[in-house]
């Protein structure tokens, strides 16, 4: 790999010797020298002092990521072979669990390698590409796969806009044998439909296990529970399976509808016992005022932000009336999960529009527990904002 030489600008120089993995543009001298994503980066202070090596990759987030802080240290194969390792080693809990088929093995910065994700899914290996610069580094990072795991076969995701030759696969298996079109792994206990090749989504998000389990093992036994923004439904097969009495998801896309049947019946229940509705959220909560539906639970997962035909909507504007909405369809004493991925704001303010949205409403409500990423999403340190997930159940007293 060649190897570039940059200096970065005194007052960016602490951040970096703090720790902080991630490479911005206006922290370096002369970024221009960065031609080609992929270029592997030693950042130097002005005296020439070594700082951190990393590579060069566009994400929104930024110009790059550090790998490492040892100069002599090569980016090879032996490189992404240790860092695997030491992920494997991580996710010990999950690998043993026989009740558990997928989870996250490998977590971008979390794991050493931003940029970078890896989902186990039942002998099979979904790589997740977040730039051009990282894709540049996979036949390394394959090759250190294949020597550290054994494995069915191996997809990708591509999350950036490549052009030319980055757009050169038909499809999004890489090696190894080929999945059915869909595969059934198990989380808790719980089995999940996953198509590894049918768009840029396979069927589950993997960060909410431990949310799921608690509605299931916690909150669910003899309550109606409506589940916005559902997508496959999953919340509402761990809510049924928890003995939820109903449970009605609700979700925007038509795909959506299918995929929560789908759902429902790798888990043997009938999913004509259980509501799916294909209709905007904002929608169905006038409708359920209108009727006068109070539901025991509700969960609510938006994306952090999202346009359908009539609404916008960003969590970091418009959660608190999101909660609102869901506030008056909620029974007295029941639970609202209150759910998000929006990496802008934090817990603090997260639990702030909690606070608003109750205190408009002159309602009152107890937290009863609150979760962020369980542990295969493992977080760097010294990367707080990658901690994205918040979620928070919220009783309702009045
Ligand atoms: N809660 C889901 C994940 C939600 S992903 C889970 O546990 O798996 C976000 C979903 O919100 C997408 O499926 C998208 O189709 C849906 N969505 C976005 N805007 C919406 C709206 N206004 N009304 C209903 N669904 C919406």
């Amino acid at each position: 790999m060649q190897e570039i030489d940059i200096k970065v600008k005194p007052h960016f120089i602490d951040i970096y010797k703090n720790g902080y993995p991630l490479i911005s543009k206006e922290s370096l001298e002369n970024f221009s020298k960065l031609t080609q994503e992929g270029l592997i980066v030693n950042l130097f202070d002005a005296k020439n002092r070594f700082l951190a090596k990393g590579y060069h990759g566009i994400q929104n987030k930024g110009f790059g990521w550090v790998l490492s802080y040892k100069k002599d240290e090569a980016i090879d194969v032996a490189f992404f072979k240790k860092k695997i390792t030491q992920a494997i080693e991580h996710r010990k809990k999950y690998i043993e669990d026989k009740e558990t088929t997928a989870y996250r093995l490998f977590n971008g910065e979390g794991d050493g390698v931003g940029g970078l994700t890896i989902d186990y899914f039942d002998g099979y290996y979904l790589l997740t590409w977040y730039s051009i610069g990282i894709y540049e580094l996979k036949p390394l990072i394959l090759e250190a796969i294949k020597e550290s795991v054994e494995y069915k076969g191996i997809y990708q995701k591509k999350r950036f806009d490549g052009k030319g030759k980055y757009l050169d696969d038909a499809d999004d298996f890489i090696m190894g044998e080929r999945a059915s079109e869909s595969i059934t792994v198990k989380e808790n206990g719980v089995n999940f439909a996953i198509h590894l090749d049918d768009g840029a989504m396979v069927g589950i998000f993997l960060d909410q296990k431990e949310v799921r389990k608690t509605i299931r093992d916690k909150y669910a036994k003899g309550k109606t529970l409506l589940n916005t923004f559902s997508y496959t439904g999953a919340f509402s097969v761990y809510g049924a399976l928890g003995g939820a009495t109903k449970t009605t998801s609700v979700d925007l896309a038509k795909r959506s509808l299918p995929k929560t049947k789908e759902q429902f019946a790798v888990n043997n229940i009938d999913p004509q016992t259980q509501e799916i509705i294909v209709e905007d959220v904002f929608n169905y909560f006038k409708y359920a005022v209108r009727k006068k539906l109070l539901f025991d639970m509700v969960v609510l997962d938006p994306p952090s932000f999202a346009r359908s035909k009539k609404h916008t909507f960003s969590a970091s504007k418009d959660y608190v009336n999101l909660l609102k909405e869901a506030i008056q369809i909620t029974a007295k004493n029941g639970v609202i999960v209150a759910s998000t991925n929006a990496a802008n704001f934090s817990m603090m303010t997260f639990r702030d529009f909690i606070f608003r949205a109750f205190k408009e409403l002159k309602g009152k409500y107890k937290v009863e527990e609150s979760f962020s990423l369980p542990s295969d999403f493992k977080v760097d340190k010294k990367f707080p904002e990658g901690n994205y997930l918040k979620v928070v159940f919220i009783r309702k007293l009045k």
